[in-house]
């Protein structure tokens, strides 16, 4: 965690929040989920890190997933912790975990268009379910190149109408950057229908290594900002509060 500060701090960020995965006891996960036992620790070494390093704003959240089965553990998990933000998200359609590299031959089988739809629709849920602060990775399935024939833009509309309607706030993601698919989440289409909705946006590159803090956020800003976005948002204690895009990272 200190190692992840560091290079934040080095990048001139003003804050960084560590979003984990919720611990899902109820799934049978290989994918490198916390243990629910772990938590604890996790939340401790946060607060360690925040005194450890004042001179950057460090957050606490969650990346939760939707999913509709378990959703009273979930808001249980939510209310339990102090967290700052919590990211909703869909990585699974039924029990597939459909971003995971070693599922992804089940693309062909299901078909891409029918992932997107109902992706979307699951997406859409989530946005209305009044658990999550921010949608992250709007545009996941895209993540190993999969392309659908339709597009889908009556599902995203909607789908942000529904984050609209909820005053939820949009994942700016660069992480895919780092994916087969080359793009940031959302697509520099889907954001400028978010911003003619004037959805808010958070700003985060979804390291899962220290030198990945801040990925590519210089060329993610000059889009943001050509879209027209001048501000980001960022959460305390599930409070939004903007800030402009002036930072150098
Ligand atoms: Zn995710």
């Amino acid at each position: 965690m200190a190692d992840y500060v560091r290079a934040a701090i080095e990048r001139d960020l003003k804050e960084i929040g560590f979003a984990e995965h919720i611990p899902l006891p109820q799934i049978r996960d290989i994918t490198g989920r916390m243990d629910l036992s772990e938590f604890p620790t996790y939340c401790r070494e946060i607060e360690a890190a925040q005194k450890e390093f004042p001179q950057i704003q460090i957050r606490f959240g969650l990346e939760a997933d939707y999913i509709s089965q378990h959703l009273d553990y979930i808001a249980g998990f939510i209310q339990a912790y102090p967290f700052d933000y919590i990211i909703g998200s869909v990585h699974y359609l039924g029990i597939w975990n459909f971003d995971h590299p070693d599922y992804v031959g089940q693309y062909e089988a299901y078909g891409v268009d029918h992932v997107y739809r109902d992706y979307y629709k699951l997406l859409q849920q989530a946005a209305s379910c009044g658990l999550f602060d921010i949608i992250g990775h709007f545009d996941l399935p895209k993540k190993f190149g999969h392309v659908a024939v339709d597009d889908c833009s009556d599902a995203i509309d909607a789908t942000l109408k529904m984050i609209k309607q909820k005053d939820l706030t949009l994942d700016v993601n660069t992480s895919g950057l780092r994916k087969p698919v080359g793009d940031i989440y959302p697509s520099e289409d889907i954001l400028r229908r978010a911003f003619v909705l004037g959805i808010p946006i958070s700003l985060g590159s979804d390291a899962h290594r220290p030198q990945e803090v801040g990925y590519h956020f210089n060329q993610t800003v000059a889009l943001l900002q050509n879209i027209g976005y001048r501000e980001y948002v960022s959460f305390e204690k599930r409070k939004r509060y903007k800030t402009s895009f002036d930072f150098s990272g």
